[in-house]
């Protein structure tokens, strides 16, 4: 019996799903995140922003935070919108925090099946990583009358390829953020939000816990044509940059310049839209 009280099944509404947006970016990346995979996850996807925009507001609902932050793309700016991210979701008490940029295509479906094979109630920071080797941190400590280094060694996962993080390791992190703020803290260190994310997952775990790679996240680090439409379905994001999309057939470049208006046509055929579809 308890057995079958501890398969509790995951559903969208356990996800709290934060996109990272700016003014200056949010009239160009966000309408196609608006006409696409936001549809279908409409009251858990919210939009951490830099400014009021009614019409913004309009169209999601309410879902635009302004964060007050800078809206320079600098690491004070990017950790000030992390740091109400995080803020936001532990208010909503879900079960995961997912982080993605304001580039990625989220495949909402394959998000929660992804996440349903992991326990919300033991540590779990699921993403991608950017590089070959991990960061390494070099502190200078005094050992006795002499200076010695030592490195902290840990990986992050690339905030652009969207990252999630369980409700048990969130709560873990709760110290740092609210006694000395996320903000002033990776600006002391000098690390941008998403290595920040990986070095505080590390600390508050004394090493317990590190980045578990999935391979569906994509950021526009990888080369997004090497992902075969075969394996569309699989995927938990996809990104796009200026001469790197996905390869899909579809809706004319001119019109769908990201791509992502073709791929959610390939995944969910039945939205109203993709009739028009034109072959390129
Ligand atoms: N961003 C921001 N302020 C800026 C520029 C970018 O908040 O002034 C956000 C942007 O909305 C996106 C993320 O930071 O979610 C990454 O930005 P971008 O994709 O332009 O750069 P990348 O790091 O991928 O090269
Ligand atoms: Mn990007």
């Amino acid at each position: 019996l308890s057995l079958i009280a501890d398969m509790e099944s995951l559903t969208l509404d356990d996800i709290f799903i934060s996109v990272k947006t700016s003014k200056n970016l949010a009239t160009t990346r966000l309408p196609i995140i608006l006409e696409t995979w936001f549809q279908l996850a409409k009251e858990q996807t919210w939009f951490f922003t830099d400014e009021d925009n009614m019409e913004l507001q309009k169209q999601t609902n309410g879902h635009m935070i302004n964060t007050n932050c800078t809206s320079q793309h600098n690491r004070d700016g990017l950790n000030c919108k992390m740091e109400l991210e995080y803020r936001y979701y532990m208010k909503s008490g879900k079960k995961w925090f997912c982080h993605f940029d304001d580039d990625d295509y989220v495949n909402i479906p394959r998000l929660v099946a992804v996440l349903q094979e992991y326990n919300y109630k033991q540590d779990w920071y699921l993403g991608k990583r950017s590089s070959f080797s991990p960061m390494k941190l070099a502190c200078r400590y005094l050992n006795y009358t002499r200076w010695a280094v030592y490195d902290i060694v840990f990986w992050f996962g690339t905030g652009g390829a969207g990252f999630c993080i369980s409700n048990a390791l969130a709560l873990k992190m709760y110290n740092v953020f609210a006694l000395n703020g996320f903000t002033d803290v990776c600006s002391a260190l000098t690390l941008n939000d998403d290595v920040c994310i990986g070095f505080l997952i590390d600390y508050v775990t004394k090493r317990k816990v590190t980045l578990t790679q999935v391979p569906g996240f994509h950021s526009h680090i990888e080369i997004m044509k090497k992902i075969s439409l075969e394996h569309f379905q699989k995927q938990i994001t996809f990104s796009y940059s200026s001469n790197n999309t996905i390869d899909i057939r579809g809706f004319n470049t001119s019109v769908d310049p990201s791509r992502f208006l073709s791929l959610h046509c390939f995944l969910f055929p039945n939205f109203g839209y993709c009739k028009n579809k034109e072959s390129v």
